[in-house]
């Protein structure tokens, strides 16, 4: 068997790879991706089904990277404010919820207010609960965030740390809470104002100039890595030979797939964890909403968080119809419902919802991504940090959303990628 001798070797074709593979062509090496899947883009790929596209989740840009920016400004873009919505029981809410509570009735906004005036002036640990009690009070934290924890993380918030919250919840204070109790006119205070799609080709289009220009081997599926030699071995029985590896594998299947792992390495690696999302893609024959994208509060709606693709551009839909997309989370790579539950809930879900009449839908897609988001549970960072350092002793490269086992955008993931090497 011939061995093929290579300078860099980039494993995974979505965007932290691409950005590897820009930063090589910069430095004028030769550099190879090689994706399992049959095309590029990772979690930025989409999917059509009978005129109608869908990306692998909500993705919109706010990237303010000078870098990035070069990249995706290439590609015609839309504009859209930041509203989002929240919809609970029988109502909608303005996001966030806890400074739009005018729709409530006055006794459950004093409850909640009063709750929030008595809130524990000190944190009572260093779990995501004891943040959300401190912040919101007990009443606010009960009926939202920690409710929605367990449908967005599918992880109890006493189980999780505080690390990833950074700008993504907005906190509380007083005269946001009483304005928004009173008037619905309340300004936005999403942590970016401006969101970017592409006109056409869904958020692939931002990409697609740093896939035209790589050099990218597809259905090259990674299964064995020995650092010792410097060899990779994919599904097909083809080897190669790097002198210098970047992976932005999912830092359990890189574990996985390489040779003489320390155990205490495996042990730290198949500690961390990340939720699965189950996509439910809806086309409709006729408009049904116009909302970006809304969180779902109810228990009894699997999906945690709805958009609409057809809002974030006209091109994803054929004329004269429009799109949703649920995302239904899991802890794991699997799915905790069967294909099922999850068709069935979400046709009663759009019933709950108002949205659409059962004789708009055209069709219902169901597929599941084994890894959308790194869960941060207690005590994660340590093993990310065990697994890190095996990696780097290994002269392995691990970068982006998952090599890098944090809470990346798109424009973080590409950056990683750039700087791995
Ligand atoms: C629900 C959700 C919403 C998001 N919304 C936004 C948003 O609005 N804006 C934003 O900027 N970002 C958003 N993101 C983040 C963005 O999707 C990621 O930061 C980015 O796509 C990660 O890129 P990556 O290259 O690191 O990983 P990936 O895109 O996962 O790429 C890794 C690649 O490795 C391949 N691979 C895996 N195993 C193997 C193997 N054994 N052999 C070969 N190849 C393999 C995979 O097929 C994949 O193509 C969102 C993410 C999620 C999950």
């Amino acid at each position: 068997m011939t061995i093929e001798q290579l300078d860099v070797v980039i494993l995974g074709g979505g965007v932290a790879g691409l950005g590897a593979a820009l930063k090589a062509r910069e430095l004028g090496r030769r550099a190879v991706i090689f994706e399992a899947r049959a095309s590029a883009g990772g979690l930025l790929d989409n999917f059509s089904i009978d005129g109608f596209r869908f990306d692998h989740a909500v993705h919109l840009s706010f990237a303010s990277e000078e870098k990035v920016r070069a990249i995706f400004d290439r590609t015609p873009y839309l504009t859209h404010p930041a509203d989002a919505w929240c919809f609970e029981t029988d109502r909608w809410l303005k996001h966030p919820v806890q400074n739009n509570l005018a729709p409530l009735p006055p006794a459950d906004k004093v409850a909640l207010i009063k709750s929030f005036l008595a809130r524990p002036a000190e944190l009572a640990g260093d779990d995501y609960e004891s943040w959300l009690r401190h912040q919101y009070g007990d009443a606010i934290a009960e009926r939202y965030p920690l409710r929605y924890t367990e449908k967005y993380w599918a992880t109890p918030a006493s189980a999780l740390s505080t690390s990833w919250i950074g700008q993504r919840m907005r906190r509380a204070e007083l005269d946001e809470i009483l304005y928004g109790a009173m008037s619905t006119e309340t300004p936005n205070t999403y942590y970016t104002k401006e969101m970017r799609y592409p006109r056409a080709g869904g958020y692939k289009a931002f990409i697609q100039p740093l896939i035209d220009a790589s050099e990218i081997r597809l259905q090259h599926q990674v299964v064995a890595i020995d650092p010792a030699q410097r060899l990779v071995r994919f599904a097909h029985g083809a080897v190669v030979q790097y002198q210098q590896l970047i992976s932005t594998l999912p830092l359990p299947v890189l574990v996985r797939v390489s040779s003489a792992v320390p155990a205490a390495v495996q042990q730290a690696a198949a500690g961390l964890k990340a939720s699965a999302i189950d996509l439910v893609s809806v086309g409709f024959r006729r408009p049904v909403t116009e909302d970006l994208w809304f969180y779902i509060y109810d228990e009894d709606i699997l999906a945690a968080r709805a958009y609409s693709p057809s809002v974030k551009s006209p091109d994803n839909v054929p004329p004269g119809c429009s799109s949703l997309q649920f995302e239904i989370y899991s802890r794991g790579e699997q799915s905790r419902y069967t294909p099922q539950q999850v068709l069935e809930n979400t046709r009663a879900a759009l019933v709950k919802l108002g949205i659409g009449r059962p004789e708009d839908v055209l069709f219902m897609d169901h597929r599941v991504l084994p890894f959308g988001n790194v869960i941060f549970d207690l005590g994660m960072e340590g093993r990310r940090q065990t697994v890190l350092d095996w990696a780097a002793s290994a002269a392995i490269a691990s970068c982006g959303r998952f090599g890098a086992w944090d809470y990346l955008w798109s424009n973080q993931s590409l950056l990683s990628g750039y700087h791995a090497l």
